[in-house]
């Protein structure tokens, strides 16, 4: 195994211990407190991090409130724009350092984390960094004699981001580029577990020249940093993506003063597969869907429908895929699924699979953590697959968050359509079949924010992207987000 260290993320790992970036200033959390991030492809230490409290919280909201209301939210829109490309530069120089600093920290696999989540990163800066001119209002046409009326799109104020640890890269970046394109100053908590891309972009962004306090960084306990953000009457918006029970213990944090908030939570994506798929394309697409990221994914194909005249075929295909996919740490160059995220996670997907076994599901394969060699270190579950699974089971309902899935056999279109659905959550879907007038049918009939038809875990900073139900509410990307780090303003003339 070849793991290889850039000198970058090397020099950046010994500035350890990590301080918070607030007011333009890396700070170290005023309680002098630390915790130590680690690497779950091999159990190491790999830094210090600053363990923020709620009075860092406060000194926070105070600096991004100081910068938005000193400037930022007036800048020209030219310079605001010419500000985002250098950043988007920038990530885009550091891409290779960024990705082993997000591998290393989450273990999603490096080959994974170059050529798609750095760089997605910069595309998302770029896409939103054409915005700032582009934000307008209108002249609505009121029945009122005399009167003129336009609306202006403003910034929100202080956005407060909070993320998971699964894309510290794209989400960061999916939610701050339109948030700064807006003009709001933001405040962004990365997960514990994933925090070091985060403090790296931080670095980038000053070296971009974002005046001091545009963008703030806390690192530290979701219940501490994450619900003193949530509560704080100082902060406008809270864009948060995580677990349904976490986004629902902010909403009732926000209610003091009403913020505004979008929330992105969990899923249990159906996965279709029709009779007429061309399996040559859907059988790896399903067994990526599901165990890409070791399945640590919001839209992971986590339910596949699969017809009962094709079902042998897909099962057996998925199966031979299980066999030759290479799991391993996550800097390994050839490691196509890396590790589970932590051991509490490992433990949670493992009382899944047994949960599985009790309610009498069939185990096709997988079901164990791997132990043997340099497995043992870090936390690795093998893909595993269940058959013979009912729709009201555990593994039916809840959210796995790892390389587990059931396939379920259907016999029409109005059965998976009914199954599909039949979830507390709805933020993606498959689809697949050669049957036109079938696509859309189905793509119109199941309830979720995106559904891939014959592809599958597609973004594009164009694409509204967020969930129906339980997934929460919000969308990124598209004008839809540019709506959603705005307000809306009347501003009535009288003419005469
Ligand atoms: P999580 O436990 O909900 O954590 C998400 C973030 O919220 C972390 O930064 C966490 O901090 C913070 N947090 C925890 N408690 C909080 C509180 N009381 N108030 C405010 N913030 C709090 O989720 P996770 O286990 O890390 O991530 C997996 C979940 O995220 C899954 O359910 C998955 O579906 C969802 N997810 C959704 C999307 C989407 O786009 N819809 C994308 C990715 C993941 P700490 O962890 O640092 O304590
Ligand atoms: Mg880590």
């Amino acid at each position: 195994m070849t793991i290889s260290l850039s000198p970058a993320a090397r020099a950046f790992l010994a500035r350890s211990p990590l301080k918070l970036l607030i007011g333009g200033e890396w700070a170290p959390a005023s309680s002098g407190r630390t915790f130590t991030s680690f690497s779950p492809s091999d159990g190491r230490g790999l830094a210090e991090l600053a363990l923020a409290g709620a009075d860092d919280v406060d000194r926070a909201v105070s600096a991004a409130r100081r910068a938005y209301e000193s400037g930022w939210a007036r800048m020209l829109p030219a310079e605001r724009e010419a500000l985002m490309r250098r950043f988007g530069d920038l990530i885009r120089k550091h891409a290779r350092e960024l990705a082993e600093l997000e591998s290393l920290d989450n273990g999603k696999p490096i080959r994974q984390t170059q050529a798609i989540d750095a760089l997605v990163a910069a595309r998302q800066v770029y896409h939103f960094a054409g915005w700032p001119g582009k934000i307008h209002g209108l002249t609505p046409s009121v029945s009122i004699p005399e009167h003129f009326v336009y609306t202006r799109r403003e910034p929100l104020g202080v956005v407060a981001i909070i993320i998971p640890w699964n894309y510290p890269l794209i989400h960061s970046m999916q939610k701050m580029a339109p948030a700064l394109a807006c003009g709001n100053a933001v405040i962004i908590k990365p997960a514990q577990l994933a925090s070091l891309a985060v403090l790296r972009l931080g670095e980038l962004a000053q070296e971009a020249g974002f005046p001091p306090g545009v963008i703030n960084i806390l690192t530290g306990r979701g219940s501490v940093v994450g619900q003193a953000l949530a509560e704080h009457p100082g902060i406008d918006k809270i864009q948060i993506t995580g677990s349904t029970e976490v986004g629902r213990s902010v909403i009732r944090a926000s209610a003091g003063n009403l913020k505004r908030l979008a929330l992105e939570l969990g899923n249990k994506a159906p996965n279709i597969i029709f009779e007429d798929a061309d399996l040559k394309t859907a059988i790896p697409a399903a067994f990526w869907a599901a165990f890409g990221g070791s399945g640590q994914s919001c839209v992971a194909g986590a339910r596949l429908f699969v017809h009962a005249s094709i079902y042998d075929e897909v099962l057996a295909g998925l199966l031979e895929m299980t066999k030759s996919v290479r799991i391993g740490h996550a800097l390994d160059p050839l490691t196509e699924l890396g590790p589970i995220v932590d051991e509490t996670q490992t433990k949670t997907i493992l009382r899944y699979i047994e949960s599985g076994l009790e309610q009498g599901a069939t185990l096709l394969c997988g079901g164990k953590r791997m132990m043997e060699g340099d497995y043992a270190r870090g936390f690795f579950i093998e893909p595993t697959i269940f058959t013979h699974v009912r729709d009201d089971m555990i593994i039916s309902r809840e959210e796995i968050f790892g390389p587990v899935l059931p396939v379920y056999r259907f016999e029409s279109e109005e059965e998976v359509i009914a199954r599909a659905n039949d979830s507390d959550y709805g933020l993606a879907a498959g689809v697949w079949t050669r049957d036109i007038a079938r696509a859309h049918r189905v793509a119109a009939a199941i309830r979720s924010g995106v559904v891939w038809v014959n592809t599958y875990d597609m973004f594009d900073p164009a694409a509204p992207f967020g969930g129906f139900k339980g997934s929460g509410y919000g969308r990124d990307n598209g004008w839809e987000v540019i709506e959603a780090y705005t307000e809306v303003k009347s501003v009535w003339i009288h003419l005469s």
